[in-house]
């Protein structure tokens, strides 16, 4: 068995004629294919595909999975990704037969139970956002952004108003301007402060009958709290635009302020950073909507409803909403992401909901404090559950930049933090521990970092040395695919 090769691709272990089941000879007379199919539904040769024993394939991927990194296997700290653990007992939970086997085609009276569930989770992001109108249908954050948008232009539309602009920071993420584009608004970026924040003056000035949305994540992508924003939502309210919270970062504020309580008049959750859903390498996510009350008729449906059925008991039901977008996505969602996020939110509890964003704010401070006479940090001593360290300096002094910082952390063991962006910071390394971190693993991080900006810089500029692969081209695979594979 070739198990040494588990950096080969499975078309590379192809041997003609192996096979992972073999069945017994053929019984009855076979059927050509071309007997069964019309003739242009058949391929004039089998697909190239790689023939393989069983042993080959588990070998292949098990030995593939045993070389990246996890939040199951490793320090995660992903700026902007809240890359927590995800608690088994979720994964439990949400694979109870009773749930995974229900059919979302099953009529209401056969899934009660998943409806009730559906519901509390609608009720406890409506409290938690302080916004009641929640959709949980959008499959991840930029889909709950382009579902929002929607739903404002469905809301401008039903005024009779005609606004065309999504207004931005410079820190946003970029999925911010993708959706506002793809839901056909012109996109404004605003350049800010010199501290990353919103600049009012600036907003001021772009503010005007045109303006349908400004989209602000809170706290920032730099880790702070925008102060301003009951202002900021004043003006824009004042100019007959919506607020958008991009809810990405709700890890840190979760239990102690509300979107809907600093201005907000919609926002979107992303339940796999912050409610554990397990993501990262493409796990599925789901990104609820939460909106104030009069946006509530365009939400996309069906929403899951409550009433009082005979006997008193809770009765539920799918609703449309009065002037719905439509669907966003089939069915309710990705309901097992859903289910784990309401596990969660069911085991801490509203108390425990605030201490998660109270321990993420104290490991990230924890943190800063300890990296930032190696690292500086631009926007100061303070942050909530992330912050920005710039490597700008190292580069100007030893020539060492964040993304070799990044690419020697995983020589220790640590995944490495988000780099270059947000942009607004030159060689910016976004970290984000979570509140899941023990101050060991915060100090192993720390003493890491200390350790590798001490080295020379022409031995940094060649790590990682430990990983199977150094350092590819970060661009190659993505501009010049290879699709093709000819067996040999
Ligand atoms: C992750 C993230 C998004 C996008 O969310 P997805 O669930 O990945 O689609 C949007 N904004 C910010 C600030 C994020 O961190």
């Amino acid at each position: 068995m070739r198990n040494t090769e588990a950096t080969r691709m499975l078309f590379e272990l192809h041997s003609p004629g192996r096979r992972a089941a073999l069945l017994p000879a053929c019984d009855v007379p076979p059927t050509p294919v071309a007997a069964l199919l019309p003739g242009d539904a058949v391929a004039e040769s089998a697909p190239p595909l790689p023939e393989l024993s069983e042993p080959d394939v588990i070998r292949h991927f098990i030995n593939l999975s045993t070389r990246n990194m996890s939040v199951d296997t490793h320090f995660y700290p992903l700026g902007s990704c809240t890359m927590k653990y995800n608690p088994k007992r979720n994964e439990r939970l949400a694979s109870l037969p009773g749930l995974v086997d229900l059919h979302p085609q099953q009529p209401a009276e056969q899934c009660q139970g998943m409806l009730e569930l559906l519901y509390e989770m609608q009720q406890m992001l409506g409290e938690i956002a302080g916004l009641p109108g929640v959709s949980l249908q959008p499959a991840a954050g930029a889909q709950g952004e382009f579902t929002a948008l929607l739903v404002a232009s469905a809301y401008f539309r039903s005024r009779g108003e005609q606004r065309t602009r999504v207004l931005f920071p410079a820190s946003a993420h970029g999925t911010n301007p993708a959706s506002a584009a793809l839901a056909g608004f012109e996109c404004v970026q605003l350049k800010g402060t010199a501290g990353g924040f919103v600049d009012l003056d600036e907003l001021q000035a772009q503010l005007d009958d045109r303006t349908a949305v400004f989209m602000v994540t809170n706290p920032n992508t730099l880790g702070m709290f925008e102060r301003d924003l009951p202002e900021i939502a004043r003006r824009v309210h004042a100019a007959g635009g919506l607020v958008y919270i991009d809810g990405a970062n709700m890890n840190a504020i979760c239990g102690i302020t509300r979107p809907g309580d600093f201005g907000g008049d919609m926002m979107h959750y992303n339940v796999h950073k912050t409610f554990t859903g397990p993501h990262g390498a493409g796990g599925p996510g789901s990104g609820p909507i939460a909106v104030r009350d009069f946006l509530a008729p365009f939400l996309p449906g069906p929403v899951v409803e409550r009433t009082t059925g005979r006997e008193g008991a809770a009765v539920y039901w799918l609703a449309q909403p009065e002037h719905s977008i439509g669907r966003v996505r089939s069915f309710f969602g990705n309901v097992g992401i859903l289910v784990r996020g309401y596990c969660y939110l069911r085991t801490l509890g509203p108390q425990g909901v605030r201490e998660m964003s109270e321990n993420a704010v104290l490991n990230a401070n924890y943190l800063l404090a300890r990296l930032k006479d190696v690292l500086p940090v631009p926007q100061g001593d303070r942050c909530l559950h992330e912050f920005v360290a710039s490597a700008q300096k190292l580069k100007e002094t030893r020539g060492i930049t964040a993304m070799d910082i990044a690419k020697r952390l995983l020589d220790f063991g640590f995944h490495a933090p988000t780099v270059y962006f947000p942009l607004v910071v030159p060689e910016a390394l976004m970290i984000e521990p979570t509140e899941t971190e023990s101050r060991e693993t915060l100090d192993a991080f720390s003493d890491a970092i200390h350790q590798i900006v001490a080295e020379a810089p022409e031995s940094l500029q060649r790590a990682p040395f430990s990983t199977p692969v150094s350092r590819p081209d970060d661009v190659r695979a993505a501009r010049q695919p290879v699709f093709q594979w000819t067996p040999t």
